[in-house]
């Protein structure tokens, strides 16, 4: 563990800036080369479906959000999607919905299966809380990287934020999936409202015991037509820091730049890569459906091909050859 939380508390480290944020960067960096190389992984995603059966207080998705289109695509047109405009630079493809069971047995699996005949992509998944016999399916089929995030480790705020089922249920399908054969990754919302210290430090613990590759952190950006519209925003420094405090913490895990730092940063993206994450996504959804997977706002930042290779390219690293799933498996 890095020498700086010997010498400073988690809360400053969070709030550093200067000299000391300098500091923390770097050692996360060094970190991150030392178990990957200067490289990061670049996978695509494709959201599948925006029928949610969860009210989570902080998503565009939930259930009550009477404003939103919804869609669910199926699994013909995204093969031929993908087949048409997959980029030259993607290894792994992430297929992700909010928590539609129907989409999971009708478009995921078929869709899963055919990736996996005929293609040489690592496939991940992030399709909520499932019962045990659809991720085993989907495990048959040829899934290898779940996603699935505990957004607050503390079972009071958990509940608070209307998060999905109980947090008791998210850990116990963390500890299943990786058991089975699964590579897991979870992860937070920084900033979330009413989210204490205490919750936030809990929220670090946790996910640093739970038996997982990947961890990620996305700051909370208040949703449209959600309880939290208008809720206040944490600042891109705390939000930054925290990426930078998950790679100190685990450093031979997967952590992605997620688009969302680029709301509270105008170079949030590029920054998070500098803080220590390893992982770029493209965002490959149809232009149609995009608008209406909208986690918190309609307007969000698209991060195509160009953009990801350009501020992977700004923070000094390069675009990874391998598939982020085969690489974790020989390490
Ligand atoms: S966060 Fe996920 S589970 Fe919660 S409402 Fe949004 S899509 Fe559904």
């Amino acid at each position: 563990m890095s020498s700086l939380f010997n010498q400073y508390r988690v809360e400053e480290l969070l709030l550093a800036t200067g000299t000391l944020q300098k500091r923390l960067w770097q050692e996360a960096g060094e970190l991150r080369d030392a178990v990957f190389g200067k490289e990061v992984f670049i996978r695509g995603v494709i959201e599948v479906s925006n029928f949610c059966r969860q009210n989570c207080d902080y998503c565009g998705m939930r259930r009550d959000n009477q404003k939103l289109d919804r869609y669910r695509m199926n699994s013909d047109e995204i093969f031929d999607h993908l087949q048409s405009i997959l980029p030259a630079s993607v290894r792994d493809i992430n297929f992700q919905t909010g928590e539609d069971v129907v989409a999971v047995r009708e478009t995921i699996l078929p869709l899963v299966r055919r990736i996996k005949k005929e293609s040489r992509l690592g496939i991940s998944l992030c399709l909520g809380t499932l019962e045990s016999k659809d991720y085993d399916q989907l495990r048959e089929a040829g899934g290898e990287y779940y996603i699935i995030k505990i957004e607050s480790g503390n079972e009071a705020h958990f509940k608070a934020i209307h998060a999905p089922g109980t947090l008791a249920k998210r850990i116990e399908a963390i500890h299943y999936l990786a058991t089975t054969g699964w590579q897991v990754s979870s992860g937070f919302i920084a900033g979330l409202p009413d989210q204490t210290k205490e919750h936030f430090l809990e929220t670090l613990n946790l996910l640093h015991r739970l038996p997982l590759r990947g961890t990620s952190v996305s700051p909370f950006i208040p949703g449209e037509n959600t309880p939290y519209e208008g809720a206040g925003v944490m600042s891109g420094v705390e939000a930054l820091n925290s990426v930078a405090i998950l790679r100190l913490q685990n450093p031979d895990r997967i952590i992605p730049a997620v688009s969302a730092f680029n709301i509270v940063h105008e170079e949030g993206y590029r920054l998070a890569l500098e803080a220590g994450a390893n992982l770029g996504t493209i965002n490959l959804t149809p232009e149609r459906q995009r608008e209406d997977y909208q986690l918190y706002t309609k307007h969000r930042v698209i991060m195509n091909q160009e953009r990801v290779l350009k501020a992977i390219e700004k923070a000094g690293l390069t675009p990874s050859e391998k598939s982020m799933i085969r690489f974790l498996k020989k390490i």
